[in-house]
């Protein structure tokens, strides 16, 4: 007896497509020879036009807490302020003194979103060098106001801002230079619907000019390593190149698509959950204007027996919804609509969970 697929729609990891797949299962290349030069660096403007960024953008071997931690290994020299909102953001604050670091919490309520005036009352103490953002929350889908929140950085010019948008990136536009982002970063599994054990980012010049004050950067996620072997096409360590290729087919995908095409769809999609959860009588977990457009998290508002009907949904359809995060289990559930999902592949879904609510 074979095992049934059964389809992710919890928000990571996503979904992966068959082309996808294939790309990702190609045989194996050298990574120092041409072959491998011309695949990395054939694929740079497109990752730079994502990225919104004209510096380089680097692949790391890992998953997102590899470059998360390498960043602040690599640029916290004095202090570090990690804006926390839900578990991502959350861990931020252990990871950073994990790794030896002074670092102080802006805790906010689980569901609710950073605010400008709180970042900016922080940062006016002067104490702090860094800055970690998680801009798309995912456990609690909260989408934190980045563009507000990069203009009140910016009024501090000593401060590094490091954003995590790995359940934001692609699915709606996020342009680093403008913003004035110095680390941005994202991994695979989730909007970038890849398999998961990748992680994209890029680093501002002055990101880089604070990397080269440290002394204890390591090897793995030391940026300015990642810089050099970037400058010749390499990464600095062998790394998975089924990725890479998975990567480079799922930006055929994003370009042949046309990025705006991509937002409106994951807009669209997003649009047809929320109806569903208002016709449902259900509630958003996170407040109007600070809604995830990737993913939604819904409050079980009519005290259903969220385990035991995702278990419905899981067995007669054989979709994966995820019945919530950590201390939200039971009292949220989370649809993910990113990655490929279309109208059509999410009507389907909402269809199964409309049959077994009752
Ligand atoms: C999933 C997630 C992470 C952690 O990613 P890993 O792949 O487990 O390292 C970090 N940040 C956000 C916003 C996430 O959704």
């Amino acid at each position: 007896m074979t095992t049934p697929h059964n389809k992710l729609f919890a928000p990571g990891p996503v979904e992966v497509s068959p082309k996808t797949l294939a790309a990702f299962s190609r045989p194996m290349i050298g990574h120092r020879g041409g072959e491998f030069k011309a695949l990395y660096g054939g694929m740079q403007p497109r990752l730079q036009t994502l990225f919104g960024t004209k510096q380089p953008v680097f692949l790391s071997t890992s998953s997102a807490w590899g470059v998360m931690e390498g960043a602040i290994r690599n640029l916290v020299q004095k202090r570090v302020l990690c804006c926390m909102c839900g578990a991502f953001s959350d861990k931020w604050l252990d990871v950073s003194k994990r790794c030896g670091k002074e670092a102080d919490p802006l805790q906010v309520e689980w569901g609710t979103p950073i605010t400008p005036e709180a970042l900016d009352e922080k940062l006016a103490t002067g104490a702090y060098d860094v800055v970690t953002l998680i801009h798309n929350e995912t456990s609690t889908g909260v989408m934190n106001p980045l563009a507000d929140l990069c203009a009140v950085l910016r009024r501090y010019p000593d401060v590094i801002s490091v954003v995590d948008t790995v359940s934001s990136f692609s699915a709606v536009p996020i342009a680093m230079d403008e913003l004035g982002i110095d680390v941005l970063l994202t991994g695979s599994q989730k909007a970038l619907a890849l398999p998961p054990g990748l992680a994209i980012f890029s680093v501002s010049e002055r990101g880089f000019a604070r990397a080269r004050l440290a002394k204890d950067r390591g090897y793995y996620f030391d940026f300015i390593e990642f810089q050099k072997n970037q400058a010749d096409d390499m990464t600095p360590s062998t790394p998975s190149i089924g990725h890479i290729y998975a990567l480079q087919s799922k930006l055929e995908d994003i370009f042949g698509e046309g990025m705006d095409a991509r937002f409106e769809r994951h807009a669209r999609t997003n649009a047809l959950v929320h109806d569903w959860v208002r016709a449902k009588g259900f509630d958003f977990f996170a407040p109007e204007g600070y809604r995830s457009k990737s993913l939604t998290c819904v409050a079980n508002t009519r005290n259903v027996d969220v385990a035991a009907w995702l278990g419905r949904v899981k067995k007669q359809y054989h979709f994966v919804v995820d019945g919530g995060y950590g201390k939200l289990k039971g009292k949220t559930f989370r649809i993910s609509n990113m990655g490929d999902e279309t109208e059509e592949t999410v009507g389907e879904l909402l269809i199964a969970l409309s049959a077994t609510l009752e």
